[in-house]
């Protein structure tokens, strides 16, 4: 069961981290978008620990549908309703079945692919979000898991962009680390690192 002290640890860590690492997405979102991932996600978890004292007062899956709704009015680009959708339906999982984590992100990331008409492999951050809801639905350590994140996201430097702005740039998308899977390795290891 996650605390109300280890959410709002978790918060803060994500808004830190996004906000330490701004320039990084905004700069990998250059080579391959329209350069700004890191201003949207930073705006986005700004706005979610701005209200931190009335999102961690809620039972868990309310504040995670609370964190869903703020992203989605914040962020912006095609990331906002995608990160979203990941945060309102882990929330609405929750609250049907507590005590499964994994079943539950396992059916936000399918949320989100819905939501993106999009599937793993086409270098978004559903390349890194798929492998990680494998990684803890197998009960993997927390060290395994974000390896496997890590290799994950580096592995979207050889693929061609198939979904989202980097579409636009065919083959020349090649060469590039995908800023939305970076993204959700930031929010993975700052989770990782309060639970
Ligand atoms: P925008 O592309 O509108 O400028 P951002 O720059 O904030 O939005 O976010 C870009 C990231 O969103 C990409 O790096 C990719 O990971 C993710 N993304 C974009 N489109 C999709 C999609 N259809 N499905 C999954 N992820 C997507
Ligand atoms: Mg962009």
């Amino acid at each position: 069961m996650i605390s109300e002290v280890q959410l709002r640890a978790a918060i803060l860590a994500i808004a830190s981290t996004i906000s330490a690492h701004a320039v990084e997405l905004t700069d990998l979102d250059s080579a391959i978008g329209d350069g700004d991932h890191g201003a949207n996600m930073k705006r986005g978890f700004d706005a979610v620990a701005a209200d931190l004292e009335t999102i961690v007062a809620k039972p868990l899956p309310d504040a995670l549908k609370a964190i869903g709704t703020k992203l989605v009015m914040t962020v912006g680009g095609a990331s906002g309703p995608l990160y979203g959708t990941l945060f309102l339906t882990l929330g609405k999982e929750l609250a049907t079945a507590p005590a499964d984590y994994a079943g539950a992100f396992r059916r936000a990331v399918d949320a989100v692919a819905a939501r993106g008409k999009s599937e793993t492999g086409q270098k978004t951050m559903l390349d890194v979000l798929y492998p990680l809801a494998d990684a803890l639905a197998a009960g993997k350590s927390k060290a395994e898991i974000l390896a496997i994140v890590a290799t994950e996201v580096a592995a979207t430097k050889d693929r061609k962009a198939i979904r989202g702005r980097a579409s636009f740039l065919g083959d020349r998308s090649i060469g590039h680390i995908d800023p939305g899977a970076r993204s959700t390795q930031l929010l993975a290891e700052a989770v990782a690192g309060v639970l």
